[in-house]
């Protein structure tokens, strides 16, 4: 069988890695000049974002027969709004990772397994792909070829700044600001590399490409910040949004480009992984893709309305907020393995709704 992956990301890479233990050596065609070479910054896998799973590192590594390994195990959380401060603790809240050429980030660590052949500074038309190859993954991360193939609908488009800063860190300690004078609607991410470096960034949506940079301005002068020189980026109009389906001939879109990001918070590593797994297996076995990745559409259901809730909070909203996280309650049901937060939080918004009707 000859299968092509547009793509050496997360949901790629994954997909090659289940096609090996299954005995099919995909082509890989990657865009850029080696693994892993986006601009450098640490992201975040949180468990409360993902369950049932318990943790889903451990889900991953026993999934794919890899090991992945983390920046480091995440033991507090602090979020922060204009007048309030919520500390959340535990031994094993998540994990921080890190993106980018890095020999540490998750997509190049997970290259490392790989035996295929990752055909570098290609960008081959799926078009073509499609006619050559039995199945073609498009795993590309963006919207571009689900576009063009008539499937997607955008939800929000986040606009990002960040960079590196030096210093010295806790790297199991990450914090987030609400605060609309920082970044709307958005958060303020702060996440350690290690002891000595950092990644700051800002995320707001909905946005535009002045605002961004006079939101990036303000977090520059509140924290002080000084960018190690090279290393600030920009993304405008990161297109997260949903697919009509996931399959369309014998193209499967996974990753970004069938969708699998979660629109409250932008969190999108594990179930891009996961995409690039169920891929393979409907690859392998014939199985519905969309009926295999069906789960993720409730997930990204209950994160939107999550996100729709989130654009009408002001300041004040924050501050409540973020003091009902410092409740014990609130922290017990944030760290309960068996509570399916997102969906538990969409729930209460729709009451809300409901009752303030
Ligand atoms: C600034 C930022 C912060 C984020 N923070 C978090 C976070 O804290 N937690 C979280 O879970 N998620 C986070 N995300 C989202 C997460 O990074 C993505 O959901 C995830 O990387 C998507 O994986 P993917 O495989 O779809 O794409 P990627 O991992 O981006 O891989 C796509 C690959 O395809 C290649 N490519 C692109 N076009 C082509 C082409 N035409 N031909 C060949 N190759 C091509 C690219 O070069 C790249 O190597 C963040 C995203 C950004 C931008």
């Amino acid at each position: 069988m000859r299968v092509a992956i547009l793509g050496a990301g997360f949901a790629g890479l994954a997909c090659a890695r289940h096609l090996e233990q299954n005995g099919i050596y995909p082509d890989i065609f990657e865009k850029r000049h080696r693994v892993g070479e986006r601009f450098p910054n640490m992201e975040a896998v949180m468990h409360l974002m993902h369950r049932p799973i318990e943790d889903a590192l451990v889900y991953i590594n026993k999934l794919l027969e890899v090991n992945l390994q983390p920046a480091a195990v995440v033991h507090t959380v602090k979020v922060h709004s204009p007048n309030q401060q919520a500390v959340i603790s535990g031994q094993n809240l998540g994990y921080s990772t890190i993106r980018g050429h890095d020999d540490r980030s998750w997509e190049r660590q997970l290259a490392s397994y790989i035996e295929s052949d990752i055909i570098f500074n290609s960008s081959p038309d799926y078009r073509e792909l499609e006619k050559k190859y039995d199945w073609v993954v498009i795993a590309t991360g963006d919207s571009a070829i689900s576009r063009d193939l008539g499937v997607w609908t955008t939800d929000i488009e986040p606009f990002l700044r960040g960079c590196i800063i030096k210093g010295n860190f806790d790297p199991g300690v990450i914090e987030l600001w609400f605060d609309q004078s920082l970044s709307k609607q958005g958060y303020v991410y702060f996440a350690p590399y290690d002891h000595h470096e950092a990644c700051i960034s800002v995320a707001a949506a909905p946005c535009s490409p002045d605002e961004i940079d006079e939101l990036w301005a303000a977090a520059l002068d509140r924290f002080k910040i000084k960018p190690q020189p090279g290393s600030e980026f920009k993304v405008e109009e990161y297109k997260i949004g949903r697919v009509s389906t996931r399959q369309v001939g014998n193209i499967l879109l996974s990753g970004n480009a069938g969708g699998f990001i979660e629109p409250m918070m932008g969190f999108g590593q594990i179930p891009s992984l996961l995409s690039g797994f169920y891929a393979a297996e409907a690859i392998v076995t014939g199985a519905d893709y969309d009926l295999l990745t069906d789960w993720f559409n409730k997930r990204y259901e209950d994160s939107l309305t999550l996100r729709h809730y989130m654009q009408h909070l002001d300041n004040q909203a924050f501050d409540r907020i973020v003091l009902a996280l410092k409740n014990r309650m609130s922290q017990t049901i944030m760290k309960s393995s068996h509570i399916t937060l997102l969906s538990f939080l969409a729930k209460a918004v729709a009451l809300r709704k409901m009752v303030s009707r």
